[in-house]
């Protein structure tokens, strides 16, 4: 079994609602708060509602990339649009326990995670002194994300 760290996101759609159905589909053990916060990446967007689920999974990351992109499927996910536009869940894996991977269609830790305060923030609730592979600390990458200016 392996701890990991499932990032959901939503901006379509009965948001909330959306990110708890899909935190139970995936066998959500601990879930941090459910924020809202500004688009990232692509600017003109409704606002979305952020998370982070705790799960302890029987699966490799790989398996557990194809179930999550499934949950998607499930919840009415449509890949259409500009990369980082509106979708009503998205599901990334941030970290699979101290796991490090490097393949075509899946990296890990996320590689964008150290870059994004509305993946950090919910991440540091759950588990502020864990160590990121190939960083510092949960706290430590969000409080250098915090001092930039
Ligand atoms: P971002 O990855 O910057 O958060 P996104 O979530 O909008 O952007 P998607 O269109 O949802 O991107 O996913 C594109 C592809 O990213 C997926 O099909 C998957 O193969 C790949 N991918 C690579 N690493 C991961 C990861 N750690 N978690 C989820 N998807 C990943
Ligand atoms: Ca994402
Ligand atoms: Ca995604």
């Amino acid at each position: 079994m392996t701890v990991a760290y499932v990032g959901l996101g939503s901006n379509l759609g009965d948001r909330e609602r959306l990110i708890r159905r899909a935190a139970e589909l995936i066998g959500t053990q601990r879930l941090s708060s459910v924020i809202e916060t500004d688009p990232w990446g692509y600017e003109n967007q409704p606002r979305f509602l952020n998370a982070v689920a705790e799960i302890d999974t029987p699966l490799t990351a790989r398996q557990l990339l194809v179930f999550l992109l499934d949950v998607e499927r499930r919840l009415g996910r449509e890949r259409i649009g500009p990369r980082w536009g509106p979708r009503c869940i998205d599901l990334d894996i941030l970290l699979f326990g101290d796991e490090t991977i490097d393949e075509s269609g899946l990296v890990v830790p996320h590689p964008r995670l150290i870059e994004r305060e509305f993946a950090l923030r919910p991440l540091a609730e759950l588990v502020p002194s864990l160590k990121i592979p190939g960083n510092g600390t949960v706290q430590e990458a969000l409080a250098g994300l915090q001092s930039l200016p």
